[in-house]
């Protein structure tokens, strides 16, 4: 996907502060942070959306899950806590259509909205 955005963070063609990557996964910085520490997490392969893991074979979502554990660790905020979410669709406020998970932390989130 030449024209998607995290297509070409993660394959490297847009330069940005990656944490963490492996062979499906990577995690880098979002640009702009609502938290201390901020990640995104997105998968290597160009899908829109959390709606759209269903044609993943079984133990990708599970890779998934694991990755964004082991990116929370690489930034050191494993054990103090973090708020990891997807926003899906035009009522989840979801601006880049390629499915990535929001890494919070770093300090106290407070409630949820
Ligand atoms: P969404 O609203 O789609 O859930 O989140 C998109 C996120 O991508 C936002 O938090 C935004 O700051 C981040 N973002 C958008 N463009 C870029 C970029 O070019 N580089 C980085 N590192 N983050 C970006
Ligand atoms: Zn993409």
């Amino acid at each position: 996907m030449d024209d998607c955005i995290f297509c070409r963070i993660a394959s490297g063609d847009i330069p940005s502060e990656i944490v963490l990557e492996d062979g499906d996964f990577v995690a880098f910085r979002d640009i702009d942070p609502k938290a201390s520490e901020h990640l995104l997490v997105v998968p290597r392969e160009h899908i829109v959306s959390l709606n759209d893991v269903g044609r993943w074979p079984g133990n990708k979502g599970q890779s998934l899950l694991e990755f964004i554990v082991r990116a929370a660790e690489q930034v050191g905020i494993k054990e103090s806590g973090y708020r990891a979410l997807t926003n899906v669709g035009p009522d989840g406020g979801q601006e880049v259509q390629h499915l990535h998970f929001h890494i919070l932390g770093g300090e106290d989130l407070g409630d949820f909205r």
